[in-house]
This record gives C-alpha cells, sequence and structure tokens, in this order.
C-alpha cells in the first residue's frame, strides 16, 4: 500500500514547497487557496467540499470533507451534518451521470488505528464500483498518467455538478458552488446510500 499511495505524499510535498506558510492540515488549507481546479476541488456546499483523491483507488475516488478541522464526526453540529450528508447525496448524483458505476463503496476512517492518512480532520471517501473492476492503481502506477486520468475526472464530474439544482459557476478553474433547498430534496436517488 504504501507504494500506491506515494504519489499522494509527494504531492503534499510539493505544495508544501510551493506554499511555506502552509499549516499541517492540508484539508483546511486547500480550501482557501482559491485554486480549486489545480487542487481537484470540484464542488463546495456551505459547510462542506468534494476534493479527489490523489491516488484514486478507482476512477471517480473522491472525498466528502467538512470545512471543520475535527477528527471526530461527533462534534459535527446538526447544520454541518445535513449539509455533509446533502452533498454526499449530490455526489452519488454526480458520479452516476459522469461515470456510470454499478455501485459505490462510502466510508470515513476514524481514529489512528483505522488505517486513514489523514486522522485529524474527517473526510468521507466514496468510490465507484463497477461489476468485475479491479484497483486501477497497480494498472496506472506512471505519476503523470494518474495526473492526466484525474484531470479527465475532473471535468467530467465538474460537468455534472454544474448541471445540478442549484449549481452557480464563477469560473471555469472554480469549484462548481451549490446550495440546498431547506426542505427535503426529492430529485435525488432514494436508494443511492
Ligand atoms: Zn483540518
Amino acid at each position: 500500500m504504501d507504494r500506491v499511495f506515494a504519489p499522494w505524499r509527494i504531492e503534499w510535498i510539493r505544495r508544501e514547497e510551493k506554499n511555506p506558510d502552509v499549516e499541517e492540515c492540508v484539508f483546511c488549507e486547500l480550501p482557501d487557496w482559491e485554486r480549486d481546479r489545480e487542487h481537484l476541488l470540484v464542488a463546495r456546499s456551505q459547510h462542506s467540499f468534494v476534493l479527489l483523491n490523489n491516488a484514486p483507488y478507482n476512477p471517480g475516488h473522491v472525498m466528502v470533507i467538512p470545512y471543520t478541522h475535527t477528527g471526530d464526526y461527533r462534534n459535527l453540529t446538526d447544520d454541518q451534518l445535513l449539509d455533509h450528508a446533502r452533498l454526499k447525496q449530490r455526489t452519488f448524483d454526480a458520479l452516476e451521470a459522469a461515470l456510470r458505476p454499478d455501485g459505490f463503496n462510502a466510508g470515513l476512517n476514524l481514529g489512528d488505528g483505522a488505517g486513514g492518512s489523514i486522522g485529524d480532520h474527517l473526510h468521507t471517501h466514496i468510490v465507484p464500483r463497477w461489476e468485475g473492476d479491479t484497483n486501477f492503481m497497480p494498472v496506472l502506477s506512471d505519476t503523470r498518467v494518474i495526473v492526466e486520468a484525474l484531470e479527465e475526472t475532473y471535468d467530467h464530474l465538474h460537468e455534472a455538478f454544474a448541471e445540478q439544482p442549484g449549481a452557480t459557476l464563477e469560473g471555469p478553474d472554480q469549484a462548481v458552488e451549490l446550495t440546498f433547498d431547506s426542505g427535503s430534496e426529492s430529485e435525488s436517488n432514494s436508494d443511492a446510500e
């Protein structure tokens, strides 16, 4: 697994070199840098954002992350929980529209023993799955190829988010901004989560 996750670590080092003032937590810093496309930040809501994983298990592997810096899910307020859940629903919609997967794995790695790489700032992984798929990282072990694949996936997902209700776009290099109705959303698939 170390080899598989190497590009992710290399990318962090490069980011820190570019910005010497970076604090320890990249999930707190990335949304503030306002270079969303470069950082693979594809969608934002009021309390959360969607980031493509630099070392995807499968194409379309994203993380849905609250802006709040906490590693404990129980610390999120009701507003943050609802927003995070709504953004997960929208992420399933966008991935289905963009990539037509047969299903998803979705979940959190919480605590030091859970095997997550950034334990201090919780993030829900969403991994699209296809019938008979295998981990695509060993196939795409060339970092340059992975970067190109990520940019292509970003474009497809960005387009899918931009077509959703309540979506606004300030520019092609900015994440899609999503606002949710205060009532229940009827357009989401009821069997997605
Ligand atoms: Zn953080």
